[in-house]
């Protein structure tokens, strides 16, 4: 048994009176808006914990219906801050769950940068001002309402539907929800596959909407530690050993060095379908790319642009740097640090072994400081992918659902690892150039949220509904 074994499991004894909530989206709106100002209004960053915004949506699932064995808060002993909230709504059991996640806690805001509360709602311009309101507090009422109104229905799909409401996503990780529900209480949240609104993304430039992306995978991040010794000696007898010398010309080599293109089932549809958006050359590059071709002027092109550069390849960059001990005297050692994301499906030797070669200084050592962690793609189910077209065209006739693998890290690793198929869609449309997620004066459009509520109930109820989700 793991130190977290002993979970405390509170169900609530004083329940509120089970009030009826009209089951139509008029109110699922109302609720939403109502809940997010609640939700907002709680300090779930690392310092203050996720129980109380457990508790507090606890009370609204009680409220709205569910049986008290199905509202289940839980949190580790030894971090009783740190609380999750798992709720089910039963199906016919004729397909395995579908379970739904989003973390509830938020990253540090300072009031004193924002030009609003960061813990209250602020409704101006058309948008609505809050921390956690993108990341992710809005998709989790959004989840919320709508679990609320498939029971209100009295709807009974196919498969269960479950919404794991969780713990420390975003800092410090020392109780990471997903992790530990899956370490601890994987029969109350197993599944056939995960939905992680948080590694999805509803892009939109200029006011257009452009895509939904359906993201099965995530780079997998490696931390690299490599270092030049030397016996030092006075800085008045320079030597060409100079082990921030060497250092330096290891890391001007990796500089100018791309790891080769690495594409993944995921990534070839991605450019395919990316490519309607584009046009011109763009366009080209991404179809010649997306069919395996060899093009070096294409690859270059694409690879100029950070943004599909890491989705062609592994990369490996210097994030910081130190060395010598004294102004007067030859350095006894330079190091730097790299962090590596990695293509799913490479190793962490291969990696190692590329980078020796790169760096090409057989006095230049190369140490893990955070070893990869297994974190497979998850097959394009074209079920799944065809029911988010589907429900995505049902609001936006010409949006596009775009297949990702995310150069960054979400909960939805922890899923994947264990090995539940995992899926990030998110249709809180945000603007692509102006993304305050973690930032300053984060907000999401009044318009945005109201058509995501909508959109996560239509795809909630098409998913919990269909058969044969996770099949190739
Ligand atoms: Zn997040």
């Amino acid at each position: 048994m793991n130190k977290f074994s002993i979970a405390l499991l509170v169900l609530f004894a004083c329940l509120p009176p089970a009030t009826a909530i009209s089951t139509d989206s008029v109110a699922t709106q109302t609720l939403a808006r109502d809940l997010l100002k609640q939700l907002v209004e709680i300090n779930t960053t690392h310092a203050h914990g996720s129980t109380e915004a457990a508790k507090v949506l606890a009370d609204r699932f009680l409220a709205a219906g569910f049986a008290p064995q199905d509202v289940a808060l839980l949190a580790p002993t030894d971090h009783p801050t740190k609380g999750n909230l798992v709720v089910r709504l039963h199906g016919r059991g004729k397909e395995r769950p579908i379970l739904y996640i989003g973390h509830l806690d938020v990253v540090e805001a300072k009031p004193e940068d924002w030009s609003f509360d960061p813990f209250s709602l602020t409704e101006k311009d058309g948008w609505l001002y809050g921390r956690g309101v993108i990341d992710m507090k809005g998709q989790d009422v959004a989840m919320a309402v709508s679990l609320m109104r498939l029971k209100q229905e009295n709807f009974h799909p196919a498969r269960d539907v479950i919404v794991a409401f969780t713990a420390d996503e975003e800092a410090g990780g020392d109780a990471n929800g997903v992790q530990w529900l899956l370490d601890a209480h994987r029969d109350l949240i197993d599944a056939q596959l995960v939905v992680n609104p948080d590694g999805g993304e509803a892009g939109m430039k200029s006011g257009r909407k452009l895509y939904v992306a359906v993201q099965t995978s995530e780079k997998n991040f490696l931390t690299f530690a490599i270092q030049a010794i030397d016996k030092g000696g006075h800085s008045s007898r320079p030597t060409a050993d100079n082990p921030i010398y060497r250092l330096s010309a290891a890391l001007a080599r990796l500089s100018q060095f791309r790891f080769p293109v690495h594409l993944t089932a995921t990534t070839k549809e991605y450019f395919a379908r990316r490519a309607e958006l584009e046009q011109g050359q763009v366009r080209a590059d991404m179809r010649a790319i997306s069919l395996g071709s060899t093009d070096q002027a294409a690859i270059d092109r694409m690879s100029a642009v950070v943004e599909t550069n890491v989705m062609l390849r592994t990369t490996c960059t210097a994030t910081m740097i130190d060395g010598g001990h004294a102004e007067n005297a030859l350095p006894q050692r330079a190091r730097a640090t790299l962090q590596c994301r990695v293509i799913p499906g490479e190793s962490a030797e291969s990696v190692q072994e590329t980078l020796q070669t790169v760096l090409a200084d057989p006095r230049v050592a190369i140490s893990t400081i955070t070893p990869a962690s297994p974190n497979p793609e998850s097959a394009l189910a074209p079920a799944l992918v065809r029911a988010v077209e589907d429900v995505a065209h049902s609001i936006w006739p010409t949006v596009i659902v775009l297949p990702e693998m995310s150069p960054g890290a979400t909960d939805s690793r922890y899923a994947r690892a264990r090995g539940i198929p995992s899926y990030g869609i998110d249709a809180m449309f945000d603007d692509l150039d102006d993304s305050r997620a973690h930032g300053r004066d984060e907000r999401i459009g009044v318009v945005a949220f109201k058509e995501d509520v909508d959109f996560t109930y239509r795809l909630m109820k098409a998913l919990a509904q269909s058969p044969r989700l996770a099949d190739n």
